[in-house]
């Protein structure tokens, strides 16, 4: 949304404001929220939306967050705000504390942005691509199933399972992420499963 506040523009809305706070302490509370959400716009003005769920937890709220920089033009984006979105039917624009302070963890410069690898026998964790490490991660998921997979118990029983590695998957997830989700994990015969959203 473009909105450009003219200087005539800000002292109409400075005085409204005053009008409306004025207003407020009468108990006309509902001019107070009207004059908020003619203002709210400003602060907004010229960011870019984007939709996402909050990943704290397995309500999975929706949000928007809002960016200076677009890169479908090849800008540099940088996240704003981050408010509740009103249209997601989960939460309707609401957010509990963790996911209001939601722009803290996404600038927080103790977060983990790559992957990191700790190779057999060592003691640190070094980076690597993300390449290499969904082709690792795969590799050795393979070759630990055809190592381990069991297609029948003791007793001739067919119970395709696989129980030497175990997946843990994200509370951001969304409905439909999470049954792809189910159905690759339990497809390939993995019983170790556990995810905060409980798929
Ligand atoms: S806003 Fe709160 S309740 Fe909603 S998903 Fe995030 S942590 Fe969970």
């Amino acid at each position: 949304m473009n909105v450009e506040l003219s200087r005539r523009a800000f002292l109409q809305t400075a005085g409204a404001g005053l009008a409306g706070t004025t207003l407020g302490a009468f108990g006309f509370a509902d001019i107070e929220a009207a004059h908020a959400a003619a203002i709210r716009p400003f602060k907004l003005a010229t960011t870019v939306e984007t939709r996402n769920t909050c990943p704290y937890c397995s309500v999975a709220c929706g949000i928007i967050m809002y960016s200076k920089g677009d890169l479908r033009k090849g800008e540099k984006a940088e996240i704003t705000h981050i408010e509740g979105d009103t249209d997601h039917p989960t939460n309707r624009g609401t957010l509990c504390p963790k996911g209001s302070a939601l722009l803290g963890f996404v600038k927080s410069p103790t977060r983990l942005q790559h992957p990191l690898i700790r190779k057999p026998g060592s003691d640190k964790f070094e980076p690597i691509g993300w390449e290499e490490a969904l082709d690792r991660i795969a590799r050795l998921m393979k070759d630990d199933r055809d190592k381990n997979f069991v297609a029948r118990n003791n007793d001739g029983v067919t119970v395709n399972r696989w129980i030497t590695t175990g997946f843990l998957a994200a509370s951001a997830s969304t409905n439909e992420t999470a049954f792809a989700t189910y159905k690759v994990v339990r497809s390939a015969g993995m019983l170790v499963f556990d995810n905060q959203a409980r798929v």
